[in-house]
């Protein structure tokens, strides 16, 4: 019960104090997604420079689950090679099927944990991934055609 109260305003306070929002210059790779299910809306913006995430910002509108995990996502991945911020969010996917997972690299993330027991949730907490995911790609795509 003490730990609920604790992951609630963990994610709270990424709700209310996201960390890095706002916009990108023009040159980042940006990715707009939804969740209808719910109505959030996130764009992420992040620079890659020799394969490592170097900048991230996201806006958005929505849940707290949404924007807590979006806010907690441009965090943990900001410094990480694109490579390491795909094995995170597998880390994430495989935390929200309820797998026990090591925790240790997830640093705030843990506090989403119980949204695996709610599964109209799951995608809320996922849609900042999924955008990751997809931006990823773009990075493999530039790469090849430059
Ligand atoms: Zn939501």
């Amino acid at each position: 019960m003490q730990l609920d109260e604790l992951y609630r305003q963990v994610i709270m306070d990424h709700y209310q104090h996201p960390r890095n929002q706002g916009e990108l210059e023009d040159g980042a790779l940006s990715v707009d997604l939804r969740n209808p299910s719910c109505g959030d809306e996130i764009t992420l913006q992040m620079v890659v420079q020799d394969d490592v995430v170097t900048d991230v910002r996201f806006k958005g509108s929505g849940c707290s689950i949404s924007m807590a995990s979006a806010s907690m996502m441009s965090e943990a991945i900001q410094g990480k090679t694109v490579e390491e911020a795909i094995v995170l969010a597998e880390k994430f996917r495989a935390m929200m099927r309820g797998e026990s997972v090591d925790t240790e690299e997830l640093g705030d993330l843990e506090a989403l944990q119980g949204v695996s027991k709610f599964p109209a949730r799951i995608k809320c907490a996922t849609l900042a991934w999924q955008a990751l995911e997809r931006a990823s790609r773009n990075v493999d795509a530039s790469n090849h055609s430059s």
